[in-house]
């Protein structure tokens, strides 16, 4: 779907910034959806339902309990093994080039239904694993798109680092920006341009803090990027993806 009247943004804010933390780990629950929660801003943390997460999933209640987004991000993580030396760490059978749209599609219904136990909700978005788009290879290669508007509110999609405009805007597949390994002062120009183009800027990050996940962002930049965000809170919207896509579907 694409719209080309301006964005407008709730409370007279002049854009939109979400967050998004993928993967399910500790420090999500334990102290970045706690300090997002104080600061007045909420976010969406995508779930890989394998791994941690089906060990101690109660956590993850209180996060939504707290107004975040439980986002999906899939039953066991599958990415497209291309060039295969570069996914070592990804099981052939989670190979989504070996997907088909029925095994997609039934993987995602499970996982939302998981999450549908903690927190309820029935719209939800989803974040692509890998940032990868598509499932199947040579000609039966298939976009998600389809599949995931079957499913989803909306969902992160492929790794632009542009701002979405209306003019770029297709809700199953979101541009964003990824957020690890970035100081506050590299992020800052961009959200600004956030602001100025009325756009809304999503952002993809993994661990917060060293060692917390093989991609991270400092703890001290991400404090300032959240301190930030809540000074500006008169100009920039900080909200989970869900919120967001809402809100422009429903101000077309
Ligand atoms: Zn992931």
């Amino acid at each position: 779907m694409t719209s080309h009247t301006p964005f407008t943004w709730p409370d007279g804010q002049q854009c939109a910034v979400s967050l998004t933390y993928d993967d399910a780990i500790p420090v999500h629950y334990e102290r970045v959806a706690p300090l997002l929660t104080e600061k007045g801003l909420t976010a969406t943390f995508y779930i890989c339902a394998h791994g941690g997460f089906t060990s101690n999933p109660a956590p993850w209640k209180q996060v939504a309990a707290q107004g975040h987004e439980l986002g999906n991000h899939s039953l066991f993580h599958p990415c497209r093994r291309e060039p295969e030396e570069n996914y070592s760490w990804l099981s052939p059978h989670y190979d989504l080039c070996d997907y088909s749209s029925q095994r997609w599609t039934d993987e995602m219904r499970v996982a939302s239904c998981l999450l549908n136990q903690l927190d309820g909700e029935t719209d939800r978005t989803f974040g692509n694993t890998c940032c990868h788009t598509s499932i199947g290879r040579g000609n039966k290669k298939k976009d998600l798109s389809e599949l995931i508007d079957n499913m989803f509110v909306a969902a992160r999609g492929p790794l632009t680092h542009e701002i979405v405009t209306p003019q770029t805007l297709s809700f199953p597949a979101l541009g964003h920006f990824s957020g690890d390994r970035k100081t506050f002062g590299e992020m800052q120009p961009d959200i600004e341009r956030a602001i100025n183009m009325k756009g809304w800027m999503i952002l993809m990050f993994h661990g917060v803090g060293e060692g917390t996940h093989g991609h991270y962002i400092e703890t001290e930049e991400h404090t300032k990027l959240l301190n930030y965000l809540e000074e500006k809170s008169k100009d920039i919207w900080t909200a989970s993806l869900v919120k967001v896509a809402k809100h422009l579907k429903n101000n077309p």
